[in-house]
């Protein structure tokens, strides 16, 4: 017999944002015109002018991905000793504190935002902490209030990965005025995308030459070097994937708010089924749309079932996060120090649902349908 679900076709979970091919052809032909095509060209400085607006953020540097932005900012602030995160993220937050030479000491996060839990962040701090890096998850913010005080309190810096927090306002700022620096990854699967890309903003302008000379090779003019450095320059593809990207902005943001609010109506009122928080004072970027479902809280069918369940209809839903990064068998001698069981509950039962800005409204309201003949 014939399976009518395989006729169809299959449905990722995530899908990348494109312009018209004619726009990006346009940008690009400047590219040849000009002969220029890294080290900060022009489309790059443009891009940036357009970012820092977008973000609403007083100073950005443009990086080749998020996760060299990520590592570069640790690196340039000058942090040495322990870095309290979370391990309920993209493997990148951990690698890049240990590729900077830094210690994770893992914090366990809030069950209700999945964010670094502020109760918990004091134990950890000892003589050997310089900073904490939490991650706006899912865009979700964090406790910044909370986190502001226990910085101060222990003069510790604060780094956000705000990867997944692309044109996320707090209190009305870009969520990228708050803590010293924060990361936001432009990667093709993310919100927002420059093929790869990345950018860090930050709150004191000087750090600016730091970062832009860090992405060089820490070269200061056209010979010299004082300090190391990488390459991690973003290019005028780059770039210019962004600036055509950043045009359409509003109108994808927009198509994934209304699929999120299909999925939330058709969820929302299972037993033991938790979604994203609706927080205050947070203008939202629908970036994801994780469910946990919870069989200890009643809910009638798990994770792994659904996800299955999926699949058998051709669509490809994804455990993100999971495991959690202090599970990586090689991060465990970080994890022997302090376990986070809340964080590795929530990721044995996360499933991501498929979220992008062309998923039809009809495939969405598919997949409520089969979730709920499940439970
Ligand atoms: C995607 C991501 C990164 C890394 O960003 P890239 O641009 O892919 O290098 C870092 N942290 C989190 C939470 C991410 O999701």
């Amino acid at each position: 017999m014939e399976n009518n679900s395989k006729i169809t076709p299959p449905v990722f979970v995530t899908r990348p944002s494109m312009p018209p091919y004619e726009e990006y052809i346009e940008e690009i032909k400047q590219i040849w015109d000009a002969h220029w095509l890294t080290n900060f060209g022009s489309i790059h400085n443009k891009f940036k002018e357009q970012l820092k607006d977008f973000l609403k953020a007083d100073n950005i540097s443009l990086f080749t991905n998020g996760h060299m932005a990520l590592y570069s900012a640790i690196v340039s602030l000058g942090l040495k000793g322990e870095i309290i995160t979370t391990p309920y993220t993209f493997a990148s937050t951990t690698h890049a504190i240990v590729q900077a030479g830094c210690t994770p000491v893992f914090c366990d996060i809030n069950p209700d935002t999945f964010t670094i839990d502020t109760e918990k962040i004091e134990a950890l701090i000892t003589n050997k902490t310089c900073a904490i890096l939490p991650v706006h998850v899912y865009g979700v913010v964090c406790d910044i209030e909370k986190i502001n005080r226990i910085a101060n309190k222990y003069n510790l810096k604060i780094i956000y990965d705000a990867a997944h927090a692309f044109g996320v306002t707090y209190k009305g700022k870009g969520i990228g005025m708050y803590g010293d620096c924060s990361m936001f990854s432009f990667h093709a699967t993310k919100a927002f995308n420059s093929i790869e890309g990345g950018a860090l903003s930050f709150a004191d302008s000087r750090l600016g030459k730091k970062f832009k000379e860090f992405k060089n090779f820490g070269l200061i003019d056209g010979e010299n070097i004082n300090e190391f450095g990488t390459n991690a320059k973003m290019n005028e593809f780059q770039a210019a994937m962004g600036v055509c990207n950043l045009r359409h902005i509003n109108e994808v943001i927009a198509k994934r708010r209304l699929l999120s609010e299909i999925y939330r109506n058709a969820l929302k009122d299972i037993p033991g089924v938790k979604l994203l928080p609706i927080q205050e004072n947070v203008q939202t970027n629908y970036a994801y749309f994780p469910v946990i479902f919870d069989t200890a809280a009643g809910c009638p069918t798990d994770r792994d079932t659904v996800k299955a369940e999926l699949e058998k209809n051709n669509i490809f839903a994804r455990r993100y996060f999971y495991p959690i990064t202090a599970d990586f068998p090689c991060y465990k001698e970080y994890r022997k120090r302090n376990d986070t069981p809340v964080a590795r509950d929530i990721s044995s039962k996360v499933l991501s649902l498929p979220l992008y800005a062309d998923l039809a409204t009809e495939d969405a309201e598919r997949i409520c349908e089969i979730i709920k003949n499940l439970v």
